[in-house]
């Protein structure tokens, strides 16, 4: 994603009641957050928050967390939830999804050992050179946090247009051990596209005649790689 300086992104993302500052300090207790104890869902370089604001809309009884590094990235979402509380959407609705500043390195410093319920990765940024392959986030060191702060029956589901990075996504969590529970090179003509929601990057690629792949995994047998 292409980054520009925009002025006045920090002020109005520091100023965000969506925006959860030093989220450490909620770890092991997101329920305090939330004023609930429903299940907790995370999107890891959520971008501009399309996906996560539209599943928060649709599933009240399920807390959110979109997490993206970049704050003139971040902005975005902010401004859409910001439109979604003008335009009345509800307050049920906003209040069931907070948004991180926040690199997915840091994931273990902000969710305790099980306390989250499914994690999405959508069009994640694909590093394509073999010597960047432990940045990409379906990497095996990455697969071995999700692990960790997944709840047992925790699912991780991963969507791309990119076809090498899919292949090494789905041989990436074979080889950690991770359970397949779907897979489709397709999904918009698959029947696991039903009740899709697209992102911003999914309905750009769609568009241009790309298919969507989509991997559905659960965490297997235990796998004590460690995050570096
Ligand atoms: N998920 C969105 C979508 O499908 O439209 C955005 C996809 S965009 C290609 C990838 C996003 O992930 C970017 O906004 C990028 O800044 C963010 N990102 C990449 N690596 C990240 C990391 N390690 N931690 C947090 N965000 C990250």
């Amino acid at each position: 994603m292409r980054l520009r300086n925009i002025p006045g992104a920090e002020e109005i993302v520091s100023a965000s009641p969506f925006v959860i500052h030093a989220p450490a300090q909620y770890r092991g207790r997101w329920g305090e957050c939330f004023g609930n104890d429903h299940p907790l869902r995370i999107e890891v370089g959520m971008g501009k928050g399309r996906f996560l604001t539209e599943l928060a809309a649709g599933n009240p009884g399920i807390n959110y967390i979109g997490i993206e590094r970049y704050t003139s990235v971040l902005l975005r979402a902010v401004e859409k939830a910001n439109k979604l509380e003008e335009a009345g959407n509800g307050k049920e609705e906003s209040g069931n999804f907070r948004f991180l500043c926040e690199d997915a390195a840091r994931l273990e410093e902000i969710f305790a050992p099980g306390e989250v319920d499914r994690i999405y990765l959508n069009f994640s940024d694909p590093w394509p050179k073999e010597r960047h392959a432990k940045r990409r986030l379906t990497s095996d060191r990455f697969l071995a946090v999700y692990r960790r702060i997944l709840r047992p029956e925790g699912q991780v589901e991963f969507k791309t247009d990119n076809m090498p990075l899919f292949d090494f996504s789905l041989e990436s969590a074979r080889e950690a051990g991770w359970r397949i529970l779907g897979y489709t090179r397709d999904l918009h003509h698959d029947p696991m596209g039903e009740g899709n929601v697209m992102t911003e990057y999914e309905e750009k690629f769609s568009a241009l005649g790309n298919p969507i792949c989509k991997m559905v995994i659960a965490p297997g047998p235990a796998d004590e790689s460690k995050l570096e």
